[in-house]
């Protein structure tokens, strides 16, 4: 039976370290601060938002919640990251994704001052993370690099299969895990919708990663016995018997995986709960670096 390995908790740990260094921030009269951009009204992106002003409000910091209707315009849109890009008060600009059509995402993405870039998704920073170099990572790699830390699960000279090669958790995972680095040096391989023969790549999997959004996809019989399993996956599907009438569930279909890995992360209580923490992480890093 897999150990489960539990986000809630590695979360928690690294709060607690992220609550002392806002206090010590505090002290000084600084106080870490994260603007959140939501366009329009979708379900999910409001429930992420609302998580994420928490998690701030929680450790201490400054949460600025700006909502803006749908149809608002590129260019107002621009003109608010030009805003947020000069405001002494805030160190770390999210704007939630996805944008609706009419809003080029890149467009919103390369006006953010790289040095409040805290979702690591401006090119500056994906270059730096390429070259290695100091930068804002990306929060759900970054999260996924913790938990295997905390579980003492090295990635050295291990096969990886990520399933999945999104911006924001295939392609810069990848590119981590096989770094000369602690957190690295794994060999890797990236799956997706060409990929050939999808189960006999995931068998060679030392380390399975999902992230492909698609419920379930990974069975039992394409888990290689022992492996560790990372599922990123979070999908909603239909479920009566719950009052909200569906429930969350993975890419993983976790009790079969249970019975051949050696250690999993649930949906939910995995992955999710890093992600946030990792982009409190890098909103408490750019405001250390504004004190220095
Ligand atoms: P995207 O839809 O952007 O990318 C999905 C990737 O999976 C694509 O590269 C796609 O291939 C590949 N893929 C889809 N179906 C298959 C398949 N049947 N076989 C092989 N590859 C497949 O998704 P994201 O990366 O944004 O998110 C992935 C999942 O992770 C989602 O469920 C999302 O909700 C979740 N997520 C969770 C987070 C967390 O904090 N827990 C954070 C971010 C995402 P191709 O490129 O060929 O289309």
């Amino acid at each position: 039976m897999a150990i489960i390995i539990d986000g809630k908790e590695v979360a928690a740990n690294l709060r607690e370290n992220l609550a002392i260094r806002v206090a010590e921030m505090n002290k000084s009269g600084v106080i870490p601060g994260l603007a959140v951009v939501l366009i329009g009204d979708d379900p999910a992106s409001r429930s992420y938002v609302s998580a994420k002003e928490k998690s701030c409000h929680d450790l201490g910091m400054y949460s600025r919640d700006i909502r803006l209707p749908e149809d608002t315009s590129e260019s107002s849109l621009l003109k608010l990251i030009d805003e947020l890009n000069q405001d002494r008060e805030i160190d770390g600009i999210l704007v939630q994704l996805p944008l609706p059509n009419h809003i080029n995402e890149q467009k919103i993405i390369v006006a953010i001052d790289p040095s409040k870039d805290v979702d690591g998704f401006h090119p500056m920073s994906v270059g730096k993370m390429i070259l290695e170099q100091d930068t804002f990572l990306p929060c759900t790699p970054h999260g996924i690099l913790k938990l295997l830390e905390y579980s003492h699960i090295s990635p050295k000279g291990k096969n990886v299969v990520i399933v999945g090669r999104s911006n924001i958790v295939g392609k810069p995972l990848s590119n981590l895990l096989f770094q000369k680095q602690a957190w690295g040096n794994a060999t890797v391989t990236i799956c997706h919708t060409a990929t050939q023969n999808l189960k006999e790549e995931t068998l060679r999997a030392d380390i399975l990663i999902a992230a492909a959004g698609r419920p379930e996809m990974i069975t039992g019989d394409m888990i290689k016995p022992e492996a560790v399993v990372i599922d990123v996956g979070v999908n909603r599907v239909e479920d009566s018997s719950k009052k909200r009438g569906y429930r969350l569930v993975g890419d993983v279909a976790f009790n079969e995986a249970c019975e051949k890995a050696s250690y999993i992360t649930p949906v939910p209580g995995g992955v999710g709960p890093m992600t946030i923490t990792m982009l409190l992480f890098n909103t408490v890093k750019s405001a250390e670096a504004r004190l220095s």
